[in-house]
């Protein structure tokens, strides 16, 4: 190991590029790895974004980085295979952050900001056009495809929900119910009010002409026209690094997530952990607004240590004698 930083943010999207940059402009000493994956990049801009809405995702990162360089950051592009605590310090909490190339990093504190996998139903050609015309948010792409027929895929009771969002882009939206539980009475009371049709039985694939989706294919083969699929993901938090560390992830109706406090503090001293990793459904400025909590609560957290240390070697220094 061979420097320790203040802190080192495992993961260089909008929250750890916030946490990172509230550490550098505090003076701390900080270093971001980033695998360079971040979640949004299939999509060609992010929207929703106040003063930002329409920046393509890669560009809004690199400012980010410039940022955090601007004040004597680090941002290394790196992916961190493991990370666990250092048993044996008296003066606070200190970990080793393992690198893929070899290297071993040390660390102060830790924020954890490596987002999450989404996880699409198995149904032929949905990867594929994922972030394009198959969607999963009304707010990031909801304004991009208001109009167009749109197919909702359920996959649980929640895409009730999502045809009802999705409805209010479009008022041609059919729901697929696939392998989600039929609507209760209330549900398809509301969906035939509103004039969304309810399609029964499991989707095969989609039907794409000149690289656009054309229909949606059901498992007995019928087709029914739709240009673009809705879709809620599974959302499993990037945390395989995390067994190391001794955190444990927990699961709700979205996914799985790593649980923390208000303020990003997860279950292990000295680690914090915002973004995607830890609220599911963050988007890009809830998670860079975590991150930049998340940052600020480290700086505190390690401003305590330093006078804690001031004060033990000025107790030290008196009882040996030395001025103060
Ligand atoms: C298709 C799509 C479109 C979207 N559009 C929008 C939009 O328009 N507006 C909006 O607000 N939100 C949008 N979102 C949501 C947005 O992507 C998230 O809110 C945002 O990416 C969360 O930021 P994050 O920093 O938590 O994670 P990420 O942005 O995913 O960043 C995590 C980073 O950590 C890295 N990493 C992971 N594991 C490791 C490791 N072990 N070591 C090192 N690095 C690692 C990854 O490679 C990645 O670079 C969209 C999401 C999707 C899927």
């Amino acid at each position: 190991m061979t420097h320790e930083y203040d802190a080192v943010v495992i993961g260089g999207g909008a929250a750890g590029l916030n946490g990172a940059l509230m550490l550098a402009r505090s003076r701390r000493s900080v270093l971001v790895l980033d695998a360079g994956e971040p979640r949004n990049a299939p999509a060609q801009a992010v929207h929703g974004l106040l003063a930002r809405d329409g920046m393509p995702p890669a560009e809004l990162l690199e400012r980010g980085r410039d940022e955090v360089r601007r004040y004597g950051g680090q941002v290394e592009p790196a992916e961190v295979p493991a990370a666990r605590a250092v048993e044996d310090r008296t003066d606070g909490p200190g970990f080793e952050v393992d690198l893929t190339d070899g290297r071993t990093i040390g660390a102060r504190r830790l924020l954890l900001a490596t987002g999450l996998t989404d996880e699409l139903p198995d149904v032929a050609g949905l990867r594929d056009r994922w972030g394009r015309d198959v969607v999963h948010c009304p707010y990031c792409h909801g304004w991009e495809v208001r109009d167009r027929a749109i197919g909702v895929l359920a996959t649980s009771p929640m895409a009730i929900h999502h045809a009802l969002l999705f409805h209010q882009l479009s008022a041609d939206v059919t729901l697929f119910t696939h392998t989600a539980p039929p609507p209760s009475a209330e549900d398809a009371e509301r969906l035939a009010a509103l004039g969304i049709p309810l399609v029964d039985g499991p989707v095969a694939g989609l039907e794409i002409t000149d690289d656009r989706i054309t229909g949606v294919r059901l498992a007995d083969g019928t087709v029914v026209a739709r240009e673009v699929v809705a879709v809620a993901p599974r959302m499993v938090a990037r945390a395989a690094f995390l067994t190391t560390l001794g955190l444990a992830t927990e699961e709700n109706p979205m996914g799985v997530y790593v649980p923390t406090d208000p303020a990003g503090r997860t279950a292990v001293p000295g680690v914090w952990a915002a973004g995607n990793i830890t609220d599911l459904s963050a988007q890009v400025g809830a998670a860079a607004s975590a991150g930049a909590l998340a940052g600020a609560q480290i700086n505190a957290d390690l401003a305590m240590e330093d006078a804690r240390r001031a004060v033990a070697s000025r107790a030290e220094a008196s009882e040996a004698g030395l001025p103060a």
